[in-house]
């Protein structure tokens, strides 16, 4: 079977981060004070976040430079290699022509460093002592626990509960990393304390976990708060994937015609994307197609309302203008837990609202399938949430296979499912189910978004 990989040099690894905001065809809506309905200031956001971090949430610099620091820390595992997959080409027996860029090669197995080492970076110039952050399954607080012990920073994490108890590999990552753990809620913040004081059992939910480390972090000078997907600078930060992935592609000889990833705050797929919409929007690639791929049962772009609402439970944050199922959305347990965020970065909705993307909701029983038969020819075992994106290639190069066309598909790997083999095992022996999320259920939760003028 023929294999091929392109790798970059060390020294060919990008510089720059690519910043979409100047070249977009109608500017972002921008993010409004939960108070007074006016768009937050830097000064709003100085008491969570390190100015660095601000000013880049709203450059107009259409390439942003890379730290040294940062630039060292990434060569541990950048520049990340793509990969031609064709055993699944074969499998699958179609014309089309599948590439592959893999982020499962850094430290913590996922894309997800490439900004946790910026973060703590940007953090560690302006004096933060310790950084405070919230996570669902693990992922996320992994790699934060990663990027502050190689600057120096305490890290605490907020961990929802559930997933505490259930999961304890990532949380074992995150000790051996230096940081701190708690189960959310927790007695170590108000918002914690008053949710025991109602539900001494309470399992938890990633939007309380968010309030209690937004009031860890505003409640301490030596402390900052920080995000994981979602907002501007995180998006930005993760473009040197899709920066790589435009020089493997050329060493290949090729370029996409269908991009697909997986999203659930959208900051794995964006970061490839970005660079590639710059050529959409230019004319140099005008039916170029970028599909973003989401679980049935957190049905976000493709069953969600456009609309201002909070990026939290507690209704603590500053709001967003994003494709949302509402901030009190209960997400079903299904396994992909990186991809049950009930909003969207703003970006990427604003691109789907000016139609230079699309969406595409899969079941979850079909995305294992579809992760299988990946581990089986291509030989990675992917994330729960990757399977998503496996499951979109796959049926592109199916439908290729139908019309005969030999068109070119670049799937976002965004990391691998070494810790998720529990879901695995659900799968494997017949206990796994799906949900989609009942059209109902979206309208309940739409009903509670907050008022804003000129919603
Ligand atoms: C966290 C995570 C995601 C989802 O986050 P995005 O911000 O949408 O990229 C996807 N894949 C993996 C492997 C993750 O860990």
């Amino acid at each position: 079977m023929k294999r091929a990989m392109f790798q970059l040099d060390q020294k060919d690894m990008p510089n720059h981060w690519y910043n979409i905001l100047p070249d977009l065809p109608e500017p972002l809506p921008a993010v409004l004070h939960p108070g007074t309905g006016n768009p937050v200031t830097p000064d709003d956001l100085a008491p969570l976040f390190p100015m660095g971090l601000i000013m880049q949430e709203f450059s107009p610099e259409q390439y942003i430079e890379i730290p040294e620091e940062v630039q060292e820390i990434y060569r541990i595992w950048r520049p990340t290699n793509l990969h031609r997959a064709y055993a699944l080409e074969k499998a699958l027996d179609t014309p089309a022509k599948i590439f592959y860029k893999y982020e499962g090669t850094s430290p913590a197995g996922s894309h997800k460093p490439n900004t946790a080492v910026a973060q703590a970076y940007y953090n560690k110039k302006e004096g933060t002592k310790r950084i405070a952050t919230e996570t669902g399954a693990g992922q996320w607080g992994s790699s934060m626990a990663f990027g502050c012990a190689l600057f120096g920073i305490e890290c605490k994490v907020y961990m929802v509960k559930i997933s505490y108890q259930q999961k304890p590999y990532r949380r074992l990552m995150m000790n051996t990393w230096g940081a701190t753990c708690v189960a959310s809620p927790s007695t170590d913040t108000k918002a914690g304390r008053d949710m025991l004081a109602k539900d001494p059992d309470c399992p938890g939910s990633l939007g309380l976990a968010i309030s209690e480390a937004v009031e860890d972090a505003a409640g301490r000078d030596d402390t900052h708060y920080s995000l994981g997907s979602v907002l501007n600078h995180v998006l930005l930060h993760q473009t040197i994937i899709g920066q790589e992935a435009m020089m493997q592609m050329e060493m290949a000889d090729a370029y996409p015609d269908i991009i697909v990833g997986c999203v659930g705050g959208g900051s794995n797929f964006a970061g490839m994307y970005l660079p590639f919409v710059k050529d959409k929007i230019n004319g140099k690639k005008p039916d170029l197609r970028i599909i973003n791929v989401e679980p049935e049962s957190c049905p976000t772009l493709t069953k969600g309302l456009y609309a201002y609402d909070f990026g939290d439970v507690a209704g603590m944050t500053p709001l967003l203008k994003m494709f949302t199922l509402g901030h009190d959305f209960m997400p079903p347990p299904v396994h992909a837990g990186g991809l049950r965020y009930h909003g969207m970065a703003p970006i990427i909705c604003h691109l789907h609202k000016l139609g230079l993307v699309e969406a595409r909701a899969v079941p979850q029983m079909a995305t294992f399938e579809a992760g299988i038969q990946f581990a089986r020819t291509e030989g990675i075992i992917s994330a729960p949430e990757t399977n998503h994106a496996i499951r979109a290639t796959i049926d592109e190069a199916l439908k290729c296979r139908e019309s005969g066309e030999s068109k070119t598909i670049l799937l976002a790997h965004s990391g691998h499912g070494h810790f998720d083999l529990a879901a695995y095992d659900a799968y494997l022996s017949g206990k796994l189910v799906d949900y989609a999320y009942p059209e109902e259920k979206v309208k309940e939760a739409l009903a509670n978004l907050p008022k804003v003028a000129n919603q």
